[in-house]
């Protein structure tokens, strides 16, 4: 049982849907035993017993989630950024992605990552690791102690892929996931859980996908993959699989596409109707990675339609084709391409709304952790709930962020500084970060101004 019972006081902003975001310039925030009780312009007397934690006058919001992000491409991150994907994959990911077979390399590598994360923005992230099963364990095993939320995936690639980085056969690749889901499932982690997660249809052969299907069901573990990211990919997997109608058949025929499989697919950029069609109908989340869509050349994602398709949609950075970790720089990415793509490519496009950004970098991608958290964390403890906002029932992901240091000669809503303070987003204004409730970070400043808990006004 989680003991995080609090009330915690600032001026909130939240998501209550796509389109609205909720304020309360001085609200009160009810966590109990990790779960958000909702926002109140008072402390409820129902909680009059939790303790107070007094951030009067500073941002509180949802913590973030990357919906897709590669782990082991950390180390390399804000490098070859003018190369198309394929060629970028070839010349600079895969020959990276094979050190972490050297665990040594790996926990250096790894503890660079785990730190960053752990001071920035984000409070969940879906990770691909390598194909190493000790590597992944290894990264997952740094999860869960950070304190974050995390699926993380051995990844699985047995064809089209260079010799130092290509698992043996299908056989040898499924042998693999078995060996790590045995290791995976039996740790006692209480944030951390397995996702199966084969690279794409190009690196994974016809029996290994259909050798997945068969662990999915087994283990009823979600899926992370990618999706429609670049043109010359999407027209590489017409040639590997002429027998589907499109990209997201070559999963669909497989049944690792939504449906009773709670799914995230990277990308989505050249989706054409009929695919988006049936993500939105099977429930698949697109994971919309503008800045690695641009870096990589690969396009730009027609957010707009995945909305209105009622698609459900979430944010990732796609480190190492995205630069920046922080979701917060996400948000900004989205809404310029968003622009971009009404400008240059589809007037009747209309471009993202900051609420909208706002929503689709909290509830919009923390709400997968609802269905799939329930898939893995079976039986023994309660797994993570949804995250992303705080209403009653989400999970208590919080960040405080001090913005005192991005002056106004006037005075500016809270909706305004919070819109500021994600454009200018800076990690050292994270003044404490929560996740399920419990306080994973805190600048060391923030020791001398914190003010001990205390009775609120009133009570
Ligand atoms: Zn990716």
């Amino acid at each position: 049982m989680n003991t995080s019972n609090f009330v915690l006081r600032g001026s909130v902003c939240y998501s209550a849907g796509a389109e609205s975001l909720l304020v309360m310039d001085d609200g009160f925030l009810v966590c109990e035993d990790g779960v958000s009780k909702g926002c109140f312009p008072r402390p409820p007397a129902e909680y009059k017993n939790f303790p107070l934690v007094d951030y009067s006058g500073k941002l509180v919001v949802p913590g973030l989630t990357d919906l897709h992000m590669h782990a082991p491409q950390y180390s390399f991150r804000a490098l070859a950024m003018d190369m198309e994907l394929l060629e970028w994959l070839n010349t600079h990911t895969f020959p990276e992605e094979a050190k972490y077979e050297d665990l040594e390399y790996a926990e250096k590598a790894y503890s660079i990552l785990v730190k960053d994360l752990k001071e920035g923005p984000n409070t969940r992230a879906l990770l691909f690791a390598t194909i190493h099963v000790p590597a992944a364990m290894l990264l997952a095993g740094m999860m869960e102690e950070s304190g974050l939320v995390s699926f993380v995936g051995k990844v699985n690639m047995d064809r089209n892929s260079p010799a130092c980085l290509c698992e043996k056969s299908a056989g040898a690749s499924l042998a693999a996931t078995r060996e790590w889901l045995k290791l995976s499932l039996g740790k006692s982690w209480k944030n951390t859980a397995p996702i199966l997660t084969p690279r794409f249809i190009p690196s994974c052969s016809d029996e290994l996908m259909k050798g997945l299907s068969v662990i999915q069901k087994e283990f009823g573990l979600p899926l992370h993959s990618h999706l429609s990211e670049n043109r010359k990919e999407c027209a590489w997997v017409r040639e590997l699989c002429p027998e589907t109608s499109g990209y997201g058949n070559a999963y669909e025929r497989y049944d690792l596409a939504g449906g009773s499989v709670p799914t995230v697919m990277a990308h989505c950029v050249w989706s054409d109707d009929g695919e988006i069609k049936m993500l939105a109908e099977r429930g698949v989340y697109a994971a919309h990675c503008p800045q690695s869509n641009t870096n990589l050349s690969s396009g730009i994602a027609p957010a707009r339609r995945f909305l209105d398709a009622g698609m459900r949609v979430g944010l990732g950075s796609d480190v190492a084709g995205g630069a920046h970790v922080s979701i917060f720089r996400a948000m900004t990415d989205a809404i310029q391409v968003s622009k971009l793509r009404q400008a240059l490519v589809s007037p009747d496009e209309k471009a993202l709304t900051f609420e909208e950004a706002f929503y689709l970098g909290t509830a919009g991608g923390g709400s997968f952790f609802a269905a799939a958290g329930a898939a893995v964390h079976k039986g023994g403890q309660k797994g993570p709930g949804p995250a992303g906002s705080f209403e009653s029932g989400f999970d208590f992901d919080a960040l405080v962020i001090d913005d005192s240091g991005l002056a106004s000669p006037s005075p500016l809503s809270v909706r305004d500084r919070l819109e500021r303070a994600v454009y200018l987003s800076d990690n050292r204004n994270i003044i404490a970060k929560y996740v399920r409730g419990n306080l994973i970070h805190s600048l060391p400043r923030e020791q001398t101004r914190t003010k001990p808990p205390q009775k609120a006004p009133g009570r």
